[in-house]
């Protein structure tokens, strides 16, 4: 996928939230063109190599290494 940055939902740009910043605890679908004809429902506090910056935010830490 994509470059292979891991990141969480809540900064990429395919979390289906109206919010320019959603809230960890939030979840919305995932709009990623890959994913979507699976319908996934995810939180902000979840992730995947998918993951692409969200318009409106300040890149995140967690997007230059993946999770322990
Ligand atoms: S599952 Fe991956 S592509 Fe979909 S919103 Fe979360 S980080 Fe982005």
């Amino acid at each position: 996928m994509a470059d292979g940055k891991w990141g969480h939902c809540g900064s990429c740009k395919f979390f289906g939230s109206p919010a320019t910043a959603p809230l960890e605890e939030e979840e919305a679908p995932c709009l990623h063109p890959v994913h979507v004809k699976y319908r996934l429902t995810v939180f902000a506090s979840n992730g995947c190599t998918g993951w692409e910056l969200r318009p409106g935010i300040g890149a995140p830490r967690e997007a230059a290494a993946p999770p322990m």
